[in-house]
């Protein structure tokens, strides 16, 4: 039998592969034992190996430059080392020649480590650039502190240091714990974790303003009690967002009614710790009259229109959300 080409062009990507059965690789093999026009097309069909050599060496290229990059790098990195050291040579004979001894030279030397930590650090380091620059330049700049409070024989350092890593810490926490390589509960609760830190962080630094400024009974009473109610709400609406089991819409909701629930009786709530007696601000609200007079409507009014506006649009995305989610089921 006699087979024509169109019929063996189709086959021979499948025989190229070795992917054809036993019948048709047969059949192949003798039209092309006698066909030059189909051996060529096989040849050609061969020859695309070559694409497979291409994008191999593109890849070799590719790894070569990532190469260089870090290479570059490197060298940029230990040069800009190399150049602070001439500042660290200078103060280090000035300092000795002037005072007999090192005293503000290691002042000079922890200003150049914050320097070196954003420049060379970045450029030296190879994986987990974002957590050794931060890293360093948080442990430098606590150098940094410390030294100018042990030259200067002031005792300033932890009411520095904390309020510093606690305003870091509200940016940074997020990121460096998204990237730290934690297991079980904590891997699975990241989120947690950084608020966690955040939360330790800031009472912290009240602790330790408290103990700079030797603060009574009422400092800790004031500060500790309004710190804890205000924390409730962040607390709230990040349980709300990261734990409630529903869809954007339910949660945005829950979000609205949480803070509809929060914003108005804060500062009854502050009020009360601060002058001892509980007033509900909430009572005095008339729509009708704004005043600031002796009777304060108006500012009863604004928490009264944010609670209802709250509640109002919360439950409406509450239900949107949840009878969505009853069609989609
Ligand atoms: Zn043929």
């Amino acid at each position: 039998m006699k087979i024509s080409c169109d019929i063996i062009s189709d086959l021979l990507p499948l025989y190229h592969d070795g992917v054809c059965n036993e019948a048709s690789k047969k059949l192949v093999e003798e039209h092309l034992s006698e066909c030059d026009t189909c051996r060529a097309m096989l040849e050609k069909l061969s020859d695309n190996r070559l694409d497979d050599r291409i994008s191999a060496e593109r890849e070799d290229v590719v790894q070569h430059h990532a190469k260089a990059t870090k290479r570059r790098s490197l060298v940029v990195g230990t040069v800009i080392a190399s150049i602070l050291m001439i500042p660290v040579l200078v103060t280090f004979i000035v300092n000795l020649a002037t005072a007999g001894a090192l005293n503000w030279f290691f002042i000079v030397i922890a200003s150049l480590m914050v320097f070196a930590s954003v420049t060379v650090v970045p450029l030296v380091v190879e994986k987990n650039k974002g957590i050794w620059t931060l890293g360093s330049f948080i442990g430098s700049l606590l150098l940094l502190f410390l030294t100018i409070n042990i030259f200067n024989g002031q005792n300033w350092f932890f009411l520095a240091t904390i309020p510093t890593i606690f305003g870091l810490s509200i940016i940074f926490a997020p990121f460096v714990v998204k990237q730290l390589p934690l297991t079980g509960f904590a891997s699975r609760h990241k989120g947690l974790l950084a608020m966690a830190i955040n939360t330790v962080l800031l009472y912290a630094t009240i602790v330790v303003s408290g103990l700079h400024v030797g603060g009574g009974t009422d400092y800790w009473r004031t500060s500790l009690l309004i710190t804890s109610a205000c924390l409730i709400y962040p607390w709230a609406l990040f349980l709300a967002i990261r734990y409630i089991k529903a869809n954007k819409l339910v949660r945005t909701g829950v979000c609205f009614i949480i803070s509809g629930a929060f914003i108005p009786f804060v500062n009854d709530f502050v009020s009360w710790v601060l002058y001892g007696t509980w007033y509900t601000n909430l009572l005095n609200a008339n729509l009708f009259s704004w005043q600031f007079g002796p009777v304060n409507t108006s500012n009863a009014n604004v928490s009264l229109l944010i609670l209802l506006t709250c509640f109002a649009v919360g439950s409406a995305l509450v239900a949107i959300g949840l009878s969505r989610k009853k069609k989609s089921s």
